[in-house]
């Protein structure tokens, strides 16, 4: 029988959750700091829009420590975060909101872990292509000793197989983080487009897109940002490390399907082709921003191509490049970049595949 007096936290919360706000919203500011993880202060803002609408331009630049995360010396620490982009906040409800910022220096330049602004420069020099972007975020879930969370403590759990996409107990692990993520997902607006449970059992993966241009990079750090934020409630951690277990496990990948205008037309195909020709071109450059400790993964096996070629194929997950069965019958539609790391920073993705396949802002 339930005792009166115990004490449930969770409602206690909910409790103080409810209260009035008196005219006033709380805005997260958020941002990416100097290792690729997110950071989050918030804000009063002691006035709503009659239509709850805050605006871009709207909304006050702020600052933060950046000796304190790596971004700034400490004689000189200010960062400037300039909001970019508004989410309705599924964590406080309306009408708060999640405010995602660009880092900037006191000079006027972009902080060095501002991946951002030049991504943006590229998307607008080339939003006459419409570039279009879909990146699967695969991601691993953790519990407090670092351990994939569910497995063994001593030991491992049986080989892969049953846990692709898998369904029961013992198949998958923390399909409540998952959910509760997808839903605050869509409560902010992101265009998450799936989830699906990975081959190594305590690995997810989500989909972001399809995204035009610097929109991609909004949405896909904003749903990282939740990813973290939900599962700290369950008390998980994300490791969004590209092989978190040595050996015959998967490892995490965040594959990057692209098109143009040009390419989603009725003889598309060509225009694919030429792509994948500059991309091979450029291997080097790109495996240079597709994440750290790539290495690790890209082996040639566990649906991977090798780090030190580049090949590509129809519907074949052992090469760098894919062209999806169904674009090859057709003749038109994307293709999908199998090469950056689950740590890879989106920005920085979109941003390069728009200066090889489109062109730089120097052409
Ligand atoms: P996979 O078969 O590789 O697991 P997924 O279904 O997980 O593929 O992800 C496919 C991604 O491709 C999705 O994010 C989707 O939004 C994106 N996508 C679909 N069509 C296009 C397109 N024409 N251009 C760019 N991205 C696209
Ligand atoms: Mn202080
Ligand atoms: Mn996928
Ligand atoms: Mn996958
Ligand atoms: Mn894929």
């Amino acid at each position: 029988m339930a005792s009166t007096t115990t004490v449930s936290y969770a409602e206690n919360l909910m409790k103080y959750m409810k209260l009035d706000q008196k005219g006033s919203a709380m805005a997260e500011y958020i941002w990416i700091d100097s290792t690729g993880g997110v950071r989050t202060k918030s804000k009063t803002l002691t006035s709503v829009p009659k239509d709850g609408q805050f605006k871009v331009e709207d909304l006050p630049e702020w600052n933060f420590d950046g000796s304190s995360t790596g971004q700034a010396p400490g004689d000189n620490s200010d960062v400037y975060l300039r909001p970019v982009a508004i989410f309705p906040d599924p964590l406080r409800g309306a009408p708060n909101i999640l405010v995602l910022t660009e880092c900037w220096d006191p000079d006027g330049t972009p902080n060095k872990f501002n991946h951002r602004h030049e991504a943006a420069k590229l998307a607008e020099a080339h939003k006459d292509h419409k570039p279009w972007f879909g990146l699967e975020q695969e991601y691993t879930l953790l519990d407090l000793s670092d351990r994939p969370y569910g497995w063994p403590v001593n030991g491992f759990p049986g080989p892969q197989g049953p846990y692709y996409c898998g369904v029961g107990t013992g198949k998958v692990y923390c399909r409540d983080i998952v959910e509760a993520h997808y839903k605050a997902c869509l409560y902010a607006g992101i265009k998450i487009s799936g989830t699906n449970a990975e081959v190594m059992p305590a690995q997810w993966e989500f989909q972001v897109g399809p995204c035009v241009g610097i929109e991609l990079g909004d949405h896909l750090w904003m749903a990282r940002f939740l990813l973290h934020r939900v599962a700290e409630e369950f008390g998980a951690k994300i490791s969004f490390h590209p092989k978190p277990i040595p050996g015959d496990w998967n490892g995490a990948g965040l594959h990057s399907n692209f098109s143009t205008e040009e390419m989603r037309k009725e003889g598309g195909m060509k225009h694919i082709e030429a792509a994948i020709k500059k991309l091979e071109a450029r291997h080097k450059e790109h495996i240079a921003v597709y994440g750290e400790d790539n290495t690790l993964r890209l082996t040639g096996r566990h649906e991977t191509g090798s780090i030190d070629s580049f090949t590509y194929g129809v519907a074949n997950r052992g090469s760098s490049v894919r062209i999806p069965r169904e674009c090859a019958h057709k003749g038109y539609g994307y293709f999908e970049d199998r090469r950056p790391a689950s740590n890879a920073d989106p920005y920085q993705i979109t941003g390069i595949m728009m200066e090889t396949i489109l062109g730089g802002l120097d052409d």
